[in-house]
């Protein structure tokens, strides 16, 4: 009952702020804002006041690992490595890192490249699948009902004939469930509340928040032709993902952090990766470079 109350006044609030939109934008502007850092307050509140009740040192340790572990997998995996071939690598590490993305339940990797390769091409433009132009909530969920799927063989042709991206792509639904049912086998049904459920909302806010926030909260580092926008709380959260405005700059570039004060922790794993031999040809930013705005904080 209570609950209802909440989500009928929270509702309540959307629509008066969406119809005074016109008249106050910075309104709509940070009810949205409030929207998307209220689950995460909740979550560290639940965490506190649950301390020892549903969730430990271990559920908490189940909840970050698998967190960290598993957007690894999107962020280097889906991301930089099968949809923008940022780097090469062996093909157990492609399939360890595509597996562990797949975990996310985020689908099958071509789809995902083919989806985001359409949105760097037609970024903020007619045909992307998901700019916040047609609405915050569009862009950060609702496209995901709207959309039709985006064309594997033109976007992703090559992805078709490479066989560690196709058994993923194949079996994605089984990395799901093992994602579901390792954190069961460690820790029965609150492994699976922290390190699988919990997990996997956390995880897939963070990636909608790159479609979302990213395209409009931040600073603007060089001119592109999109709204994309570096922003450093979806960086950090997103283990780099939110340096999105010099990722628009440079698609193909594997290291999203221009400076040592932009952290990229996926970056800083591929350089790992590197160190260890495990990685190579890794793209830098290209010759010609897009007009910069403004110096990156070095
Ligand atoms: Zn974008
Ligand atoms: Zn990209």
């Amino acid at each position: 009952m209570i609950l209802a109350a909440v989500f009928a006044a929270v509702a309540a609030v959307v629509v008066a702020a969406k119809l005074l939109e016109p008249r106050w934008p910075a309104l709509y502007r940070g009810v949205l804002v409030a929207m998307i850092l209220t689950p995460i307050a909740a979550t560290g509140y639940a965490i506190y006041a649950l301390w020892q009740q549903w969730i430990g040192w271990r559920e908490l340790s189940l909840f970050l690992g698998f967190y960290v572990v598993t957007i690894i997998g999107t962020t280097l995996g889906y991301h930089r490595l099968v949809a923008h071939r940022s780097f090469e690598t062996y093909p157990a590490v492609k399939a360890v890192l595509l597996v562990l993305g797949a975990m996310n339940f985020q689908g099958h990797p071509v789809n995902w490249a083919a989806y985001h390769l359409k949105h760097h091409a037609q970024a903020d433009r007619e045909g992307d699948p998901h700019s916040p132009r047609e609405g915050f909530v569009h862009a950060h969920v609702g496209w995901l009902v709207k959309a039709t799927p985006a064309d594997r063989e033109r976007y992703c042709k090559r992805l078709l004939q490479d066989r560690v991206v196709m058994f993923v792509d194949r079996t994605a639904v089984l990395w799901a469930v093992v994602g579901l049912v390792v954190p069961y086998a460690l820790d029965g049904w609150k492994g699976l509340l922290w390190g699988g459920a919990v997990r996997i909302a956390f995880a897939n806010h963070v990636t909608f928040a790159v479609n979302s926030i990213c395209h409009l909260f931040g600073s603007r580092s060089f001119d592109t032709r999109d709204d994309s926008r570096n922003n450093w709380l979806i960086a950090v959260l997103a283990l780099g993902e939110g340096w999105h405005n010099n990722h628009h700059a440079f698609p193909s570039m594997a290291y999203h952090g221009i400076g040592r004060r932009q952290l990229d922790i996926s970056g800083l794993v591929l350089r790992a990766l590197v160190a260890l031999g495990l990685a190579w040809d890794v793209k830098g930013a290209p010759a010609s470079l897009p007009r910069r705005l403004a110096e990156p904080a070095a």
